[in-house]
């Protein structure tokens, strides 16, 4: 059994202790005299501060008390009017880090706005470092991810100034071709490419597909590249890890230095709850000089953040514990796993990694009204979709799938019936 260091169950009552403990000290702006800052509590008037449920509801608490952890917290210096709950946000990104991506060491990381911005910060903090490292030019750095990577790499490289070159997969498995991996960057190489930056998926969007890591790594080992790898495990980081624990994907992997995981899609966090982790040494590369009304250094693509976030997050995580989290994955993969043996009894084309919770149907298989009226997600709103997908979430309980399941086996039949009687 996974031994777990900083990830522990803690009761409602603790929780609520150590929040009310982390709030006290932040600063109270009814009570400290704080003349400069161009923040404050929420508006009063509206958010009443005093209301009976407040008390016991930490999560509300702080937001009401609307402490900003602009910066990240890690490293050097923060700003001392949100300390307590900073503290929150650094305890998150230790557990996480070590007891669920399995590093060694301390890592640096925060709480973003989501995905799409801690792919952006990984990719910015790489073309950085292999500027100011190498001395760089952006047109010998490029990017290089999959063909079913999420779009925020596509707005990455488009910010960014780099070129990005996608890697076609296999159609049926969802994997990276080798031989297309190799020729890509080939022609990279070729093409005067010097320092690439790796968007390896933990959990593909659409696919729930994960690649393996260390296929990149063997490429540009063989063409003497530079190279860094970032994990997107956005939508895979609070299942992949926890049900594979021989995973690959976090920094047990010399080859991995940063990962993303976002917080609002599988651990229900509310929104704006992404995650940014990264080996040290590598943030300073996104230190921005001019952030210099904000104590210590600002290392993040935010700014202003609303510390509740990094509190919504850290409650989940205490509440359940590691091994309940497990069960609860558990759960889903099963349900996950009792669909697809009914889709293959029917013959039905689909994909999914046996340890995610996404089943990927082939349209051709699946009629539309079916698709639409159990809300399946198409792969493209065009016409010419290939894919639909099922994401056994939370709510997807196990009646819905099996609603789902004797509807199609009852279209099966019909169409059977009509293609004997042709
Ligand atoms: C959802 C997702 C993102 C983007 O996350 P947002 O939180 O929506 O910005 C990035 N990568 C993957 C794999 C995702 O599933």
């Amino acid at each position: 059994m996974k031994e777990y260091k900083y990830w522990k169950k803690i009761g409602v009552e603790i929780q609520k202790e150590l929040i009310s403990k982390a709030l006290a000290k932040n600063i109270n702006y009814s009570q400290s005299p704080v003349l400069g800052l161009p923040g404050t509590k929420l508006d009063g008037r509206v958010f009443y501060e005093q209301a009976e449920f407040l008390k016991e509801a930490p999560f509300l608490q702080t937001i009401v008390q609307n402490p900003n952890h602009i910066g990240c917290h890690t490293v050097g210096e923060s700003e001392p009017f949100f300390q307590g709950t900073q503290d929150i946000e650094k305890d998150v990104i230790q557990i996480l880090s070590k007891d669920i991506l399995q590093s060694q060491e301390d890592c640096d990381g925060y709480v973003t706005s989501g995905g799409t911005e801690a792919n952006i910060q990984a990719c910015w903090m790489y073309r950085n470092f292999f500027i100011n490292t190498f001395n760089a030019s952006c047109n010998e750095i490029f990017l290089i991810a999959s063909q079913d990577t999420h779009y925020s790499v596509n707005k990455a490289a488009n910010l960014l100034n780099i070129d990005l070159v996608i890697v076609p997969v296999d159609f049926d498995t969802r994997e990276i071709l080798p031989d297309q991996l190799d020729k890509h960057v080939y022609e990279a190489v070729k093409n005067g490419k010097k320092y690439a930056i790796v968007i390896s998926n933990a959990g593909t969007t659409m696919f729930g597909s994960v690649d393996n890591p260390d296929d990149y790594a063997s490429v540009f080992i063989k063409y003497d590249l530079n190279f860094k790898l970032h994990i997107d495990a956005a939508f895979g980081g609070f299942i992949y890890p926890i049900v594979n624990q021989n995973h690959n994907i976090g920094f047990n992997n010399k080859h991995v230095s940063s990962v993303t995981m976002d917080a609002h899609k599988m651990l229900q966090a509310p929104y704006g709850t992404g995650i940014f982790i990264t080996r040290k040494g590598l943030i300073d590369n996104v230190f921005t000089k001019e952030a210099k009304y904000v104590n210590g250094m600002d290392t993040t693509l935010s700014g202003s953040r609303s510390g509740a976030n990094a509190v919504a997050i850290w409650m989940i995580l205490q509440t359940y514990g590691p091994h309940q989290w497990l069960e609860k994955m558990k759960i889903l993969n099963y349900r996950t796993e009792v669909c697809c043996q009914e889709l293959e009894k029917l013959g039905i084309g689909f994909y999914r990694d046996s340890h995610m919770n996404i089943i990927t149907i082939k349209s051709a298989d699946l009629p539309k009204e079916l698709a639409v009226k159990f809300g399946l997600i198409p792969d493209s709103h065009d016409e010419d979709n290939n894919w639909y997908k099922i994401v056994v979430m939370d709510h997807v309980q196990q009646e819905a799938l099996n609603d789902f399941i004797s509807e199609l086996k009852e279209f099966r039949s019909r169409e059977r019936k009509v293609s004997l009687e042709n």
